[in-house]
C-alpha cells in the first residue's frame, strides 16, 4: 500500500511540475513519516523514498536507531524547542523548522564538528497565525544574517505551511513564501530549498515554485494519534 501511495504521489508531483513547466526531478520528496513505524519507514525505502521527516524527537530518535537502511537523510520538521537542540543536531541531516537566532546558535554550537554542516531551512509564519510557530515576515531577513556567521550550519531555504483550507488563501500563502525566498535569495545566493505543500496541498505549492514537499499522509496513510505531550517535540 505504501508503495502504491508513493507510485500516486511522484504522478501528483509530475504532473504538477509538468503544469508549472518545472522538472519533477528536482523536486525532493520528503516522506513525514511521524507516528509511523519503523517498519513504515523500510517500505517507503524498499519504494526508492531516502528523505524522511519526523516531528516528535523521541520518536525519531529510536526509528532513526531502528530504521538502518542506506542512504537516508532525516529531516527534523516539528517545532524545536531549545532543550531539544543537541539531540537533534546529533541525529538529524536537516531541519526545517528554524525560527529563532538562539536556536540557529544552539545547533551550530551542538552540531558534532566531524559531521557535515547541518542543512537548515528557516519556517515562516503565514498567513498571520501564530499556531503552527514560524519568524514573522518582517523578522526574517535578521534571523537569515544571525544564521551567516554560524559555521556548522547550512541555510538551505525557506519553509512554511499555508494557513487554509480555502485554496485562495493555500495560493497566496504560497506565493507569499515564494516572493520571501526570491528576495532573500538577493543577498543569500547559496539558497537552493523552497520547503512547501503537503499532501493536500503539493500542487499549489509546486504551482508557486516547491522545489520539496512534505507529504505524510498521502503516503502512510491517516495519523490515528498524536504523541503525548510529553517534552518530545511538539
Ligand atoms: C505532519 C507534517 C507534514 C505532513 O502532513 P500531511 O498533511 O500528512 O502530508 C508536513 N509538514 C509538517 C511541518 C508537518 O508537521
Amino acid at each position: 500500500m505504501i508503495a502504491n501511495n508513493i507510485v500516486t504521489v511522484r504522478d501528483r508531483i509530475r504532473r504538477a511540475a509538468a503544469a508549472a513547466g518545472t522538472d519533477a526531478d528536482a523536486i525532493t520528496l520528503v516522506a513525514v513519516s511521524k507516528t509511523f513505524p519503523a517498519e513504515a519507514v523500510r517500505e517507503a525505502h524498499a519504494a526508492g523514498i531516502r528523505d524522511f521527516g519526523e516531528n516528535y524527537l523521541q520518536e525519531a530518535l529510536e526509528k532513526i536507531a531502528g530504521v538502518r537502511a542506506e542512504g537516508i537523510q532525516w529531516h527534523f520538521v516539528g517545532q524545536v524547542q531549545s532543550n531539544k537542540t543537541a539531540r537533534i543536531a546529533r541525529h538529524f541531516d536537516w531541519v526545517h523548522s528554524v525560527d529563532r537566532t538562539r536556536t540557529a546558535r544552539r545547533l551550530s554550537e551542538q552540531r558534532p564538528g566531524h559531521m557535515p554542516p547541518l542543512n537548515v531551512c528557516l519556517q515562516v509564519r503565514l498567513g498571520g497565525g501564530a499556531e503552527r510557530g514560524g519568524v514573522a515576515p518582517r523578522g526574517l531577513q535578521q534571523l537569515a544574517e544571525d544564521c551567516r556567521p554560524l559555521r556548522n550550519l547550512r541555510l538551505r531555504g525557506l519553509m512554511g505551511v499555508a494557513t487554509g483550507p480555502d485554496p485562495d488563501i493555500t495560493r497566496r500563502d504560497f506565493q507569499h513564501l515564494r516572493k520571501l525566498y526570491d528576495d532573500l535569495r538577493v543577498r543569500f545566493p547559496d539558497m537552493d530549498t523552497l520547503s512547501m505543500g503537503m499532501s493536500g496541498d503539493l500542487e499549489a505549492a509546486i504551482a508557486c515554485g516547491a522545489n520539496l514537499v512534505r507529504v505524510g499522509s498521502a503516503i502512510f496513510g491517516e495519523r490515528h494519534y498524536s504523541p503525548p505531550p510529553d517534552g518530545s517535540g511538539t
